[in-house]
């Protein structure tokens, strides 16, 4: 008997599917970023471009918890912030960072964004994460620091300035306020944020009991093959996508 084939990100016949698909990953998204307590207020933002106007993009309502988050529920702004479907407000620091890492990156499709713990008391080193681990290497050459903290970003240059340190890279360290992660689906970029914020605390706790080891380069991008790629990436989040939507099934309404 043949081994089944791994599954494979959808293809879709419609943009009404495709539409579909993407906010419900989102809402997925939410709520697992709910579960592993990355919600701080009214902070943090997942965003994903609609499949029929790249310039336009699907992000949480203002001032809801992710945790009870519906497809449904999610609002479309366009390229200058006005909400094109939905009747709820957009945080302000969300559409100044969105809109510029969508504006700067058209190869991903959504980014991820939230001050969750690990990933903000790291931020506040000012370092890049070091290759200690397998996961980590996923990072390896391919994150970046953000090394300057002005405030809330709420300006558009900001955002402009925070997408020019991204660069081609699938995650930055915004120093003093937590990590941005991007990628080709909802998935990758959601699974990108969750394993970046358990790199963080990885490392954390290595060098709190004492002086890591680090991965040679030549064996960390050997790595960063094996486990950073779009699809490596994407797969990774396809059994926290199956237990949330177990679990929680109205998130898909
Ligand atoms: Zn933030």
């Amino acid at each position: 008997m043949s081994a089944p084939d791994l599954v494979q990100p959808p293809i879709f016949a419609s943009v009404d599917d495709e539409r579909l698909h993407r906010r419900q990953r989102l809402a997925a998204a939410f709520r697992i970023f709910a579960r592993f307590g990355y919600d701080e207020g009214v902070a943090g933002h997942i965003s994903a471009r609609d499949p029929a106007d790249p310039d336009c993009f699907w992000v949480n309502p203002y001032a809801r918890w992710f945790g009870h988050l519906r497809a449904s529920d999610l609002v479309l702004v366009d390229a200058t912030g006005r909400v094109v479907q939905g009747d709820a407000r957009v945080n302000t620091a969300a559409f100044a960072i969105h809109s510029q890492v969508h504006a700067a990156r058209p190869d991903c499709v959504a980014a991820a964004h939230a001050h969750s713990l690990f990933g903000k008391a790291w931020s506040s080193l000012g370092r890049l994460l070091d290759p200690l681990t397998q996961d980590a290497c996923a990072f390896y050459d391919d994150h970046a620091l953000f090394d300057d903290y002005t405030g809330v970003v709420l300006e558009a240059d900001e955002g402009k300035r925070l997408a020019h340190a991204l660069g081609d890279d699938k995650a930055v360290i915004l120093r003093n306020h937590g990590l941005l992660t991007v990628g080709q689906t909802v998935d990758e970029a959601a699974w990108w944020f969750i394993t970046m914020d358990r790199s963080c605390h990885a490392q954390l706790l290595a060098e709190a009991a004492g002086a890591p080891v680090s991965i040679d380069p030549a064996t960390a991008r050997l790595a960063a093959g094996q486990v950073g790629g779009h699809r490596a990436g994407w797969l990774a989040f396809q059994s926290l996508y199956e237990w949330i939507v177990a679990e929680e099934p109205e998130l898909l309404e």
